[in-house]
């Protein structure tokens, strides 16, 4: 798996590293053979320019001014591998001469097992990695505790759950999330809200806390997969929010700092680095047992990416890219929100366009959706895969 067209090991009649020139290289990266070290450097510098702006110290030492960061962490690969580049670049900061890092991070663990029950709990993993980097905050909360830090989502669920759900109040949060889940009929749907309701959960733990940016840790590799999912999705509207660098409807800035990294290239990452190896917890086995019928549109272009992706490189790199350089619609404060993913509507975007020809009870809602959301609310991508 990790050693594919971007990333091949090196041959037994070893090379030279096209770096340094001074030890044998260990794999071919982009073309150019690398050995270890100037591999985990090439990495952490695509990091490290990712971050260019918030890491410059400038009057920030003399004010002592930190920026508050959010690095939500999956014990993935990749989210995993950005807190060591993180921490990496705080250690750096903290060694120089002024003896200060800018950097106050807050790491954020949604309990996996909350999000999915074919998940392992992480409760060693979350042990360890305070104890190998014990300079942040760390936080771990389970997914129905968005009831606690998003006062808006009861009313949201009653709102797209339509008659057939009725959300008791009485009842603790985990009951009422999963009540909530269980009446969502799609595999799609049920991803989809999902995704939106971590997301949304993360965005309100970072408001609460006063965060100033989240550093989401996507490489390369999953923001292609997810530009191409939330178009499929009927998302491309907020797509730009959830890609690209720089300020967001809801009071932060979003980071991708490894955008320029390939899955291929974090997961080898984590391999040589033990502190990381220690905490990533591996994906479940790939879905290919499922047929596709049982995927759902996010599953399914992850795989395609994955696959596809290793052969193509250089057109998932271009894929981000472009993203990156688009512009996102400008917001205001008091524009109408879809009351699930939270995205501003754009005025033209709420009607009924569509709606007609499925019976629903969102429709009839006073409140607004945005184009994906009224799909997954109404369960529309049922109709569409049978
Ligand atoms: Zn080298
Ligand atoms: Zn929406």
């Amino acid at each position: 798996m990790s050693f594919q067209a971007t990333m091949t090991m090196a041959g037994k009649s070893s090379s030279i590293c096209a770096n340094c020139r001074n030890a044998d290289a260990f794999a071919t990266v982009r073309n150019r053979p690398l050995c270890q070290p100037c591999f985990l450097r090439y990495a952490d510098n695509k990091c490290s320019s990712g971050m260019k702006q918030y890491r410059m110290l400038g009057d920030a030492a003399k004010t002592r001014k930190q920026h508050k960061h959010l690095l939500p962490l999956s014990f993935g690969a990749s989210s995993s591998v950005l807190l060591h580049m993180i921490n990496g670049q705080v250690e750096h900061q903290l060694a120089g001469p002024l003896r200060f890092t800018n950097y106050d991070v807050h790491v954020l663990v949604v309990d996996p097992s909350t999000i999915s029950p074919s998940r392992p709990p992480c409760q060693k993993q979350f042990d360890l990695v305070r104890q190998h980097y014990p300079r942040h905050k760390y936080t771990m909360i389970p997914l129905h505790s968005i009831f606690e830090y998003d006062p808006n989502i009861s009313e949201t669920l009653r709102q797209i759950a339509g008659s057939g759900f009725g959300d008791d109040e009485s009842k603790p949060y985990r009951e009422r999330l999963e009540a909530f889940r269980a009446s969502i009929p799609t595999t799609t749907s049920k991803d989809d809200i999902d995704n939106i309701l971590l997301f949304r959960l993360i965005v309100a733990f970072a408001r609460h806390h006063a965060c100033e940016t989240i550093l989401w840790g996507d490489s390369d590799t999953r923001l292609a997969a997810k530009t191409l999912a939330n178009v499929a999705k009927g998302r491309g509207a907020s797509l730009t929010w959830q890609v690209r660098d720089g300020p967001t409807p809801w009071g932060l800035e979003f980071i991708f700092p490894l955008r320029e990294l390939y899955r291929t290239e974090l997961e080898q990452y984590a391999k040589l680095v033990p502190t990381v190896e220690s905490i990533v917890i591996p994906d479940p086995p790939a879905s290919e047992a499922l047929s596709n019928r049982d995927l759902s549109i996010d599953e399914l272009l992850n795989n395609y990416v994955l696959t596809q992706g290793v052969k193509y490189p250089g057109i998932m790199a271009n894929v981000v890219r472009t993203v990156n350089k688009l512009q996102p619609a400008g917001f205001t404060s008091d524009q109408a929100r879809c009351v699930l993913c939270t995205s501003p509507i754009e005025p033209d975007n709420h009607g009924a366009d569509g709606a007609e020809a499925f019976d629903f009870d969102v429709r009839n809602a006073p409140t607004q959706f945005c184009y994906g959301c009224r799909r997954s609310a109404a369960g529309l991508s049922q109709a569409a895969d049978t």
